[in-house]
């Protein structure tokens, strides 16, 4: 039974348990692989870089204000990607990198901050 190369989809002739048909397609194969995963991450620090930026803008300008939540989403940010937490009680903090955000419980309204 013929086997196929993963990249290209020729027929591999050679060991029968060859992948690719040769060192170019295998090369090319990792690589598109490697890239389409480096793309799930560089989305992941594009989204906490933008939302550190908001946290930032905020906390220049309105420093010790709270902010609604609402207003946070219509900037941009998003919720779903941070880079850490602290929990103290029922309160949560939450961190872009330096600059984080305190949730009241109900997380509608929202006091940014940045580590001294
Ligand atoms: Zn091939």
């Amino acid at each position: 039974m013929a086997k196929f190369c993963k990249e290209c989809k020729e027929v591999i002739y050679g060991r029968s348990d060859k992948k690719f048909c040769d060192a170019a397609c295998r090369n090319l194969y990792h690589n598109r692989l490697l890239k389409a995963q480096d793309n799930g991450v560089q989305h992941i620090q594009a989204t906490i870089k933008n939302n550190r930026r908001i946290l930032a803008y905020l906390y220049q300008n309105k420093a010790q204000t709270c902010v609604q939540k609402t207003t946070l989403e219509a900037m941009g940010y998003n919720f779903a990607f941070h880079t850490h937490e602290w929990r103290n009680g029922k309160s949560v903090c939450v961190f872009c990198l330096d600059y984080g955000l305190v949730m009241d419980q109900e997380a509608l309204t929202i006091m940014p901050f940045t580590l001294p």
